[in-house]
């Protein structure tokens, strides 16, 4: 393959398409983001991770790249989980929302262009919701909320593939509730009409009192930030049906042009097999892989070693081997000294002709191996090549942190140096040994002891 081509795997079609952007200049991306209402679980930031590391893919091959977030800062949960905690609407989401930046900084996600608050855009939300109630896709109920007519969208459901024909004929009566799966097939509602249920949060517009249901918030966000028609839109597998099929609804209903050309989606972490979800509660968040000792960037490294498009069960022990393969790519790159050199065309052609193609990440970081195993190159030309790919790895060779070593070890690093110095080899041997047993290893290079975790 011509690794300038980029291809990847379009949901839409169900098949690898070579891409080529509407607009030569710039690509138009949208990721749908959180819901800001609990600290984000690591399943969700792998869908986080994949939209970055597909930006940064574009980003290499010489793209532009617009990429705008949603911040789903309304919605049944984060009304239902506000009240719980007697705190108005914007202040609970506000939390959750700073926690996320941090967790995404922590993870070396580059900021997207724009985040999007979906409480910012209800005018928007309320235009879309007009556009469609004029098309005659969309109706009021007796309560004043508004629904979309799925029956009157020709090919709903073309996304998820979905048996739609049988369960179109059962589709009849309506759903108000933001997620539901594919056995309840039903007009989905747009609007909601305030009830008690929703307390303070409303906002009085021309369709009455209420607020947005989930669905419609993507749909005015990306086409109020990115226009009507966009060439990428990504998010886990689990948005294709309804998130997705009924974003592509509301958007086609509105303005008659096909919404997004690339959709794409990342596949589960799993736990025990099953995914990864608040409600099963068998989740990890960031905070407990930090508690745990383990540098988030190990978490990246992990889920590189797969492609996106697989399922990964989470497992400590995995992870614990990344980052033990991670620190020791980060030693080796320390060792390659302090000048740069010139980026290595070949290994970088492989690297790039596995990225390009539906970003398969584990054999591009077999070319990163590669490439510290070969000995015909130079160490700055070694390390010009790591610090390119890292531009896509984002494993953060130019920042690697300093291990926090604990004193006792560096006691008898101290030790084991005047041992040297004394030229009395077995104690320094012995000292070795002792270091090795805490969990740490240490090497003798020409600039001193190197000490790091086994
Ligand atoms: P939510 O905040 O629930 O809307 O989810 C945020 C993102 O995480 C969405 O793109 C989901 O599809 C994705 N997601 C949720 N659970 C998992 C999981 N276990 N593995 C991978 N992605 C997930
Ligand atoms: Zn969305």
């Amino acid at each position: 393959m011509n690794s300038d081509k980029m291809q990847f795997y379009n949901t839409l079609t169900r098949q690898k398409e070579s891409f080529s952007p509407l607009n030569k200049k710039e690509v138009l991306f949208y990721s749908c983001g959180p819901t800001v209402y609990n600290y984000p679980h690591i399943g969700n930031y792998r869908a986080y991770i994949f939209a970055d590391t597909l930006k940064r893919v574009l980003l290499y091959g010489g793209y532009k790249v617009k990429h705008v977030m949603n911040i789903t800062d309304i919605d049944d949960k984060t009304i239902r989980d506000a009240q719980k905690e007697s705190k108005s609407l914007k202040e609970f989401t506000e939390f959750y929302t700073e926690e996320f930046y941090k967790d995404i900084e922590s993870l070396n996600i580059i900021k997207p262009k724009k985040f999007t608050k979906a409480t910012d855009y209800i005018d928007e939300m309320v235009d879309v919701i007009q556009k469609l109630i004029k098309n005659g896709l969309a109706y009021k109920s007796e309560d004043g909320s508004v629904y979309f007519n799925i029956k009157k969208f020709p090919n709903y459901g073309k996304l998820s593939h979905l048996v739609i024909e049988n369960q179109k004929e059962n589709a009849s009566g309506r759903i108000t509730k933001d997620e539901y799966g594919k056995d309840d097939v039903h007009d989905f509602a747009l609007w909601k009409a305030w009830d008690e249920k929703d307390g303070d949060v409303f906002w009085e517009t021309e369709l009455g009192k209420g607020r947005p249901g989930w669905h419609i918030e993507c749909s005015a966000m990306s086409m109020a930030t990115l226009g009507e028609q966009i060439d990428i839109h990504t998010g886990g597998v689990d948005n294709i049906f309804p998130h997705h099929d009924n974003e592509i609804a509301q958007s086609e209903g509105a303005t008659g042009v096909p919404f997004v050309k690339y959709w794409m989606h990342n596949e589960w972490v799993l736990v025990d097999q099953k995914k990864m979800a608040k409600s099963a509660k068998n989740f990890y968040t960031l905070r407990d892989l930090i508690d745990a000792d383990i540098d988030p960037l190990a978490y990246r490294f992990w889920l590189l070693m797969a492609n996106y498009r697989t399922r990964v069960n989470f497992v400590w022990e995995a992870l614990e081997g990344a980052e033990t393969a991670l620190k020791r790519v980060y030693n080796l790159y320390n060792e390659l000294g302090t000048n740069v050199g010139k980026v290595n065309e070949e290994y970088k052609k492989k690297f790039k002709a596995f990225i390009n193609d539906d970003l398969d990440t584990p054999r591009a970081l077999v070319v990163l191996w590669d490439v510290f195993k070969d000995e015909n190159i130079s160490n700055a030309d070694k390390k010009a090549t790591v610090l390119d790919f890292d531009k896509v790895l984002g494993l953060g060779f130019d920042n690697i942190k300093e291990e926090k070593i604990p004193e006792k070890i560096k006691l008898l690093i101290l030790e084991r140096e005047k041992a040297r110095v004394d030229k009395d080899f077995q104690k320094s041997d012995e000292l070795r040994k002792e270091i090795n047993s805490l969990g740490y290893e240490v090497k003798d290079t020409a600039g001193g002891q190197k000490i790091s975790k086994i």
